[in-house]
């Protein structure tokens, strides 16, 4: 088709391109590099490089392959691990050596490996995009085999059996259907209709879901600055959120914190399962010597699969770790494309991007019929602004498109208080949505509760102010109370060991039973206060040891022994 006129780092310049499509796949130079159209004008195209552009020569070919960078999709993506253009990676080390030779094809899911296909339509069927033609049990998934977009009419032929992904498994209008279909990563999905948000997806961290929830579908930010726990709290959702599908989207940090992912990931077990972890994620690793188009393209991918586990009507967690690195490469291929740059030096659109992201996360009605259901993707972006300063542009842009926020502070991680969420600078905007959920499934006054340790605690940070001034000794016994109490928020309730294995998971029963019996000291110490019982019996009170362990009590024994310990609470003040 045409020719290099420039290389610029991962950006290449061509001319006689005409005819080329924006966002086109083509092959650059001798070496049959892969890239993507990002601008046309006239004949000139502007193309991302997915790989190492060193060598590349002015005067080499690149073709045009008339398709947009798209992902595959069918049985064998479950327990994969995939580069930013979906490159397997064990195949393409296993082609090419030790490191990735360029120019390499290698499919991105396994082409010989046999499934057994049972359908759940049948001949003479009239079926659509989206209606499930059978299914595929895939470790413990049941992968849906849906029809694909641009298929549709009577089935005159579907048989049960043993089929490669590339095999027919069907004949519709005249058409032979395969188990694998493609989508191009940078167009969303089709669904029938968003949902409204609800249920919440449970984390099993009590500061997640008692305090700042997230809707299964929902869309929520994790910044933080380096070392303050994105990673381990990602690694947390991925492995006891209720999600049935994660996606994770790895863009590391330093140098080696990629490969730590890699090593660590395939030996995490599910806890609900205590099969490995794997079996229901696909992992997207953008190593540190990969090009950066590879990982601008990254955040694509991931979320394409997820839409398609998404549509089988499967509930999709999607954890990017971390998006600031996504944006660094937007930035770079900006700048090597001499666009205008925006606020400092990330390109203007960088808003439009991120949003764009955030808004495939949602609950949806699939299409198809056949039979009607709903899914949802869940994605939780971690953000890593240099020395932690909230007010540059991927902080700003994310907080404006995301509807939950769970502040990591370094202060906090530094005196070891995990989860290093700041309770005063997260939030949630899907509080309201879920009540109704909260107050049917846990309890009626689940979020009284909260409302109730929340206001205490932002009282504790005012009283924190005057304690600085003039010390504690100086408060009336009613104020140092809340200190107290809050002591007891803190450490007894918001703090959550991920390395203890009874208090990694904390269901919504105990996390309400634990706050609960909180409250119920707090309450009863302050009317003893008021009649004039001393502090200094207050805090003699046996039972804030019972409370203090009620976290690392089992689930199943966490009630009697909530229930004790607030006898023991009425007892010792009814005195
Ligand atoms: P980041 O990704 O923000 O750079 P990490 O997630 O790697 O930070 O966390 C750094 C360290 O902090 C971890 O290695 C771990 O020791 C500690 N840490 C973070 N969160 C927790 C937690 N919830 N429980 C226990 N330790 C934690
Ligand atoms: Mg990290």
């Amino acid at each position: 088709m045409g020719s290099i006129t420039k290389v610029s780092g991962p950006v290449i310049r061509a001319g006689g391109m005409r005819g080329v499509q924006i966002n086109e796949l083509v092959r650059v130079g001798d070496m049959l590099l892969l890239g993507e159209v990002i601008s046309v004008k006239n004949d000139e195209a502007s193309i991302q490089v997915y790989e190492e552009t060193s060598g590349l020569r002015p005067g080499e070919p690149v073709d045009g392959t008339g398709a947009p960078l798209s992902v595959e999709l069918g049985p064998g993506l479950l327990s994969g691990i995939f580069d930013g253009i979906q490159r397997p990676l064990d195949a393409v080390r296993e082609k090419s050596g030790d490191f990735i030779v360029r120019g390499v094809t290698v499919p991105s899911l396994n082409r010989s490996k046999k499934w057994k296909f049972v359908p759940k339509a049948k001949v003479g069927d009239t079926v659509s995009q989206g209606d499930i033609l059978g299914t595929v049990a895939e470790f413990n998934i049941e992968h849906k085999i849906m029809v694909p977009k641009g298929i549709s009419g009577k089935i005159t032929e579907i048989t049960a059996g043993n089929y490669t992904i590339t095999q027919a498994i069907a004949k519709i209008g005249g058409k032979d259907v395969t188990m694998m279909q493609k989508w191009p990563v940078r167009l969303p999905r089709e669904i029938k209709e968003k949902k409204h948000f609800e249920p919440p997806l449970i984390t099993g961290k009590r500061i997640m879901d008692t305090f700042f929830p997230i809707a299964k579908g929902g869309a929520g930010a994790i910044p933080g600055p380096f070392g303050s726990g994105k990673t381990v709290n990602q690694t947390d959702l991925a492995k006891y959120s209720d999600a049935d599908i994660i996606v994770y989207v790895g863009c590391g940090e330093r140098g080696n914190e990629m490969a730590e992912v890699l090593e660590n990931f395939p030996k995490l077990m599910d806890p609900k399962t205590q099969k490995p972890l794997m079996q229901r994620t696909v992992l997207i690793a953008n190593t540190s010597n990969m090009p950066v188009a590879a990982r601008e393209a990254s955040i694509y991918t991931g979320i394409t699969i997820a839409e398609y586990f998404r549509d089988m009507g499967l509930d999709v967690a999607v954890m990017a770790d971390s998006t600031s690195r996504w944006a660094e490469a937007m930035r770079e291929i900006s700048g090597r494309m001499e666009e205008m740059p925006g606020e400092e030096g990330y390109p203007a659109y960088l808003g439009r991007r991120l949003a764009e992201f955030y808004e495939r996360a949602g609950r949806a009605v699939c299409l198809g019929d056949k039979p009607k259901r709903s899914g949802s993707v869940t994605v939780v972006g971690a953000v890593s602004p240099p020395g932690g300063d909230l007010s540059e542009p991927v902080s700003q842009n994310t907080l404006r498109v995301t509807k939950v926020f769970w502040a990591l502070d370094s202060a906090l991680s530094r005196r070891r208080h995990y989860p290093a969420i700041n309770w005063l600078k997260s939030y949630s905007l899907y509080g309201g949505e879920l009540r109704e959920w909260f107050e049917t499934n846990v309890s009626e006054d689940f979020l009284e509760h909260r409302n109730q340790a929340m206001a205490l605690l932002q009282k504790e940070a005012e009283l924190q102010n005057i304690v600085q001034l003039i010390g504690p000794d100086a408060l009336p016994d009613k104020e140092r109370l809340v200190l107290e109490a809050t002591k007891m928020i803190r450490e007894d309730f918001l703090q959550q060991n991920s390395y203890d294995e009874i208090d990694a998971y904390c269901t919504l029963r105990k996390q309400y039973v634990m706050l609960r019996t909180i409250l119920h000291f707090y309450d009863k110490a302050s009317a003893a206060i008021a009649v004039d019982m001393p502090l200094s019996k207050v805090l003699e009170a046996p039972v804030r040891g019972d409370i203090a362990s009620l976290k690392r009590t089992p689930e199943k024994e966490v009630e009697a022994k909530a229930e004790a310990a607030i006898k023991s609470i009425d007892k010792w003040f009814a005195n």
